[in-house]
């Protein structure tokens, strides 16, 4: 059934964090301790590791390789949570927290520093790298289905760390189902994990799209505009709200191009292309430092890293990146 599934080319499938397509995510077997705790004893169990939000990774031959046997997970430090992420034909797969006192922190803080960007390490594993996420999806360190899987349980894990008291009375709370729901024992109340929906669009406008940067990016580089989701809203209104509002523009119909999970902290972009109405830009400049149409051929070169004044494109980690390329691409009927 799987491979009939992926008969069809499906763009969200190529995009990076995505790929768990075929995962047994056992949801229904999360409540039965018996069946969970013989998915931990089968010899076959691999699981992810995190130190906070940062994966831990062996480095061999081939790679870096994220899984772990679960006894060799448990020999790197404390652990704060673990959760079954589900099955593959190879085995069972899981994901662990472990306590922030597995890491070590290498040199000396710099005081002028905003952030602390100083590498971590696991003491004593000098072939084991504590990478960020983002950075090895974007230098191609680990893709496919060990990425989709690192997505997957770094939302999940990031969600326990984050919600350890009860929402509705605040009391402590506890994992149960496997690592898919938190429990309260004062209140019982049951909490489960979210996903945050992100619509990212490009306007499009016959032969160009609207495009905009931040403060925040590197020089050059232009990007769709983007907005969460708000309660009480479809993702067309959504879609054509945000676009108002960063840039002026009105929008009509609005197309679904492709999503991807992104992991930072646990949201799911949600692709789309909605046909502009009106052509003037008037930018919010709290979000925004500039927004401008770009035809086809411009965006091409965006893509390739050969625009004539420098100006550059999102990498391929990016959903933006894939929303350009099936724009720029004639096999795109916007229609
Ligand atoms: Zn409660």
């Amino acid at each position: 059934m799987q491979d009939r599934a992926r008969a069809f080319r499906e763009l969200s499938a190529e995009i990076p964090f995505s790929g768990n397509d075929g995962l047994d995510r056992l949801s229904e077997k999360r409540d039965d301790e018996a069946f969970v705790a013989a998915l931990r004893a089968d010899p076959a169990a691999l699981t992810l590791v995190f130190v906070g939000d940062a994966p831990v990774s062996r480095q061999t031959a081939e790679g870096l390789d994220p899984w772990f046997s679960l006894a060799e997970a448990g020999r790197l430090g404390p652990v704060r949570e673990t959760a079954l992420l589900g099955r593959l034909a190879e085995g069972p797969r899981f994901a662990l927290l472990l306590d922030e006192s597995a890491a070590v922190t290498e040199g000396e803080p710099d005081p002028a520093a905003m952030v602390d960007r100083r590498p971590r390490r696991i003491p004593g594993r000098p072939d084991y790298v504590l990478g960020d996420l983002r950075s090895l999806a974007a230098q191609g360190l680990v893709a496919g289905r060990p990425l989709a899987m690192l997505a997957q349980a770094k939302s999940l894990l990031y969600w326990h760390a984050r919600h350890r008291f009860c929402s509705a009375c605040g009391n402590p709370s506890h994992t149960s189902a496997a690592g898919w729901r938190r429990d309260c024992p004062a209140c019982k109340a049951m909490h489960f994990p979210r996903t945050d929906p992100v619509v990212i669009m490009l306007a499009v406008d016959g032969d160009e799209c609207l495009m905009g940067r931040s403060g925040r990016f590197g020089k050059g580089m232009y990007s769709a505009l983007a907005g969460f989701l708000e309660p009480g809203e479809t993702v067309e209104e959504a879609v054509r709200r945000e676009i108002l509002e960063e840039s002026g523009i009105l929008t009509g119909k609005v197309t679904y191009v492709a999503s991807q999970p992104w992991p930072f902290p646990a949201s799911l972009m949600i692709g789309c292309f909605a046909q502009a109405l009106s052509r003037e830009i008037t930018i919010d400049q709290t979000e925004l430092e500039d927004a401008r149409w770009f035809t086809r051929d411009e965006v091409r070169t965006m893509l390739a890293g050969a625009h004539p004044l420098g100006l550059s494109a999102p990498q391929q980690v990016a959903i933006a990146h894939h929303l350009l390329r099936a724009w720029v691409s004639a096999t795109w009927n916007e229609s």
